[in-house]
């Protein structure tokens, strides 16, 4: 049996100018930003012809760490 789920990413083919490759789709942030200036999310769209794959959440690029949970110590 052979899986192959992770074995590599193929590369995205744009449904209108079919260029293919992830060198072909660039992200840019939103026109809408936060108070802080922070882009609300990103497009990403095809170099060639401008079409939209979509947009994604900028938070799955997080700055390393993430969330940090902290736990109390209970004092008696
Ligand atoms: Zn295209």
């Amino acid at each position: 049996m052979t899986e192959k789920q992770s074995a590599g990413i193929a590369d995205p083919t744009c449904p209108s100018c079919e260029v293919r490759g992830m060198d072909k789709i660039v992200s840019q942030p939103s026109s809408e930003t936060a108070k802080k200036g922070q882009p609300w999310f990103f497009v990403a769209q095809c170099t060639d012809c401008g079409h939209v794959y979509g947009v994604f959440a900028k938070h799955i690029f997080g700055p390393p760490g993430g969330p940090q949970l902290v736990v109390k110590e209970r004092g008696n």
